[in-house]
Parts: C-alpha cells; structure tokens; sequence
C-alpha cells in the first residue's frame, strides 16, 4: 500500500488546535468572545474586484453571522477545510438528529410537520420519522 495524503481527523496538531476570536472584529456581528476548533471551520470561496480567494470562517452560535479566520499560523491547508455547504448540511443533520431524539415518539409526525412547513426537507428528516410517517 502506498500512502498518498494522511487524513487531517488524524492530525494532532488540528485536534488541539482552537483560536479565539470575536465575533464581528472582522465582519458584522455581536461582538460575542468564541473559543473555535479546527471542526467549527468551513471553507468559503470568494471572489470579488479585488481578486479570489479562500476565508476561513465559522457561524457565531448568537448572532448566526459568519466570524472570519485569520489565516496567520493555522496549521492546516485549504484541502484539509470542509466546504461550506457541507458544514451546514451536517450542522443541520447534527440538529435534526438531537431534535427525534429529544422528542417522544408519538410527537414526531406533528414535528416533522412543523419542520416541513418551514422549509425544511431532506431525506434525512422523512427517515427520521419514518415510522410515524407511515402510521399516519
Ligand atoms: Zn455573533
């Protein structure tokens, strides 16, 4: 076998790794004090008049908004940062998981009800309640 790239969830140094940053000091926010590890972080492709480039960014768990990470001493590479759309779809299935488990059962159709009736569909949530679903 030959070892082509080692995976980063093996990485110490990405393990230990955390910054502190306050939301807003580079872009809007709340000015909230937030501990970040290597997992809060997604990837974010911009380009504008000034050129292209990848941010490091994370969500601030108060005000939602994306807090900017420096780029100064991270010790990972744009290739070992997840992309933004799949940080979020796995935020959001880390939710919906905690939301089935925190609700009992006979409450899951009227849940996944309120979940649909805002916007919110994906496979993940019709397994979820996929019992109940069938039931009704
Ligand atoms: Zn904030």
């Amino acid at each position: 076998m030959i070892l082509l790239k080692k995976g980063s969830s093996g990485n110490p140094a990405l393990k230990d790794w955390k910054v502190e940053i306050v939301c807003g000091e580079h872009a809007y926010g709340c000015g909230a004090e937030l501990s970040v590890e290597f997992k809060d972080i997604f990837k974010h492709a911009e380009s504008n008049s000034y050129g292209s480039g990848i941010t490091y960014r994370s969500k601030c768990p108060c005000c939602h908004q994306d807090v900017m990470i420096p780029h100064e001493g991270v010790p990972f590479e744009p290739e070992d940062v997840i992309e933004r759309p799949a940080w979020l779809r796995f935020k959001r299935n880390a939710l919906l998981m905690q939301l089935a488990e925190e609700t009992p059962a006979s409450r899951h159709a009227e849940l996944h009800d309120a979940l649909t009736e805002d916007g919110i569909e994906c496979t993940l949530l019709s397994k979820l309640f996929a019992a109940e679903l069938q039931k009704g």
